[in-house]
């Protein structure tokens, strides 16, 4: 009959060193909150594959471009020397009328399509030289990002590592402490916490609960220092020990205090 009360009574005996557990809970929160904060260059990552596929694309276009100048010109090249050559055999040859008529057809065509070739390689030149500036500048912004992500990225394993170290310190830490409170209470505790995010247990030291600052009712107040249950908010569920100083008054017998309450008299 008493075995429940019993147990009750040795689990708040736990409930220091469970509060204590819980400050090593909320600060692996904390580090793990400030851990994920730290910029680790993902968005410089972005910013860089960005500007490396704007590079790849202007150096596709600009290779396009001056591939096509190569061809124009040695085309224009070419064209040069069948002039020079018809013109040779039209003036120092002597060519036969017929011979002569079918070269100053030859020397037209070469000259309209030479024409062509020029006003072309003009607009290449036009198209080239502005290309090859902006891929100067994408090359100039892709380098810049790549030693900014270096240096984004040391950063990050340099701070990183100092909470990490921590946070590995903290789970063993942890893990010595929960070996020393009673796992029903630790599974009470990570349910409220579940639930309701922290805290999972809080010390009163007044009459309110710290938790979600609603004011406790002297039953609840009498409870806590009676000591004979583990008690938890009736408001917010969290579990609660008493950790002020002792108030004898709260401590007469159950019945007479709740009689002494309702009926509005203090000083039994
Ligand atoms: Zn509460």
């Amino acid at each position: 009959m008493r075995t429940h009360d019993v147990d009750e009574a040795a689990l708040i005996e736990e409930l220091p060193k469970l509060h204590e557990l819980q400050g090593i809970d909320l600060r692996i929160g904390l580090l793990l909150d400030e851990r994920a904060q730290i910029d680790d260059g993902s968005g410089k990552t972005s910013d860089l594959q960005r500007a490396e596929s704007r590079l790849a694309e202007a150096n596709a276009r600009l290779s396009d471009l001056r591939g096509r100048q190569v061809d124009r010109r040695l085309e224009r090249d070419s064209l040069q020397e069948r002039r020079e050559r018809n013109q040779h055999r039209l003036w120092q040859e002597m060519p036969s009328q017929h011979e002569a008529e079918a070269l100053q057809l030859d020397l037209q065509s070469t000259a309209t399509r030479l024409d062509a070739i020029a006003v072309e390689l003009l607009d290449l030149d036009n198209r080239i030289e502005p290309l090859e500036h902006q891929v100067e500048d994408e090359q100039r912004t892709v380098n810049e990002l790549q030693g900014e992500l270096a240096e984004v990225r040391a950063q990050f394993a340099g701070q990183v590592k100092g909470i990490d170290a921590e946070l590995r310190a903290l789970h063993v830490q942890r893990k010595e402490h929960a070996a020393q409170v009673n796992a029903i209470l630790l599974d009470r505790y990570e349910m409220i916490r579940s639930r309701r995010g922290d805290p999972g247990v809080v010390r009163v030291t007044d009459d309110v609960c710290t938790a979600c600052r609603t004011q406790l009712t002297s039953y609840m107040l009498r409870h806590l220092q009676l000591r004979q249950r583990v008690q938890q908010c009736e408001n917010c569920n969290t579990i609660l020990f008493w950790a002020g100083e002792a108030r004898p008054q709260l401590w007469h017998d159950d019945q007479e205090q709740r009689d002494a309450v309702e009926s509005g008299d203090d000083d039994d």
